[in-house]
């Protein structure tokens, strides 16, 4: 479903919400979205999807947001209705799953939010670079804001089938960081910085199998260094 038709039904729900007083036809009511229930909810993107384009396609976003992603939170909703980690935020389902025989809470509740974190980490037509103390941790930690994307791009290439490349913060120091499948760095407690999806679905229809020239496009254009500076730890 692209965004369009996506705000067009949150537009009518409301509109079928707000009518609903006045007996609103079936049909329109019919049209409306059901409600989701439960704690853990998908949020909106943070951009329009076509804006991304040409680092990451519509279609990528699209596919990527509203059938992967969205499955991760219906999953999720679903496998934790009447365990305690229904009452949780996602954060703590994130750590708590994690120390679980039984991976299926932890898988989704950790790609749920790596999603959050990743959409939000993206702006079309953002500054080229960081500023500011993120500047000069990058700096300090890697020799230059190259030699950080060299190496960013370097581990998360590597990365064997599907997972995650990591900028993250370990005390004063900056440092890469890779997480197989859906993992993330909650467990070890490290602020993450960038997250970089390097599963299949985030790249193969635009870049088929050059992961690394897909990674090095997103972080020469999409980055929101203004987000990624504000999840820096004092
Ligand atoms: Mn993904």
């Amino acid at each position: 479903m692209s965004i369009f038709t996506r705000r067009t039904l949150l537009a009518s729900a409301a509109a079928a919400t707000a009518a609903a007083t006045f007996a609103a036809p079936a049909a329109v009511l019919a049209q409306a979205p059901a409600a989701p229930a439960g704690p853990f909810v998908q949020p909106p993107l943070p951009f329009l999807e076509p804006q991304l384009a040409p680092t990451i396609s519509n279609r990528t976003v699209t596919i990527h947001y509203s059938r992967h992603g969205a499955a991760y939170f219906t999953a999720l909703h679903n496998l934790s209705r009447g365990t305690k980690y229904a009452s949780m935020k996602l954060e703590e389902v994130v750590v708590e799953s994690d120390k679980e025989t039984d991976r299926r809470i932890f898988n989704n509740a950790a790609q749920a939010w790596n999603h959050n974190f990743y959409w939000d980490t993206f702006k079309p037509g953002g500054a080229k670079g960081p500023s500011g103390r993120l500047a000069e941790m990058i700096n300090a930690s890697f020799g230059s804001f190259d030699q950080m994307k060299i190496k960013l791009k370097a581990d998360t290439t590597a990365v064997f089938g599907a997972g995650w490349g990591w900028l993250a913060q370990d005390g004063d120091k900056l440092v890469v960081a890779t997480t197989p499948g859906g993992g993330n760095l909650l467990p070890r407690n490290l602020p993450m910085l960038i997250g970089l999806d390097v599963w299949e679905h985030a790249y193969y229809l635009d870049y088929e199998n050059r992961r690394p020239d897909h990674i090095q496009a997103v972080l020469d254009n999409i980055i929101n260094w203004d987000v990624v500076a504000s999840r820096l730890k004092a």
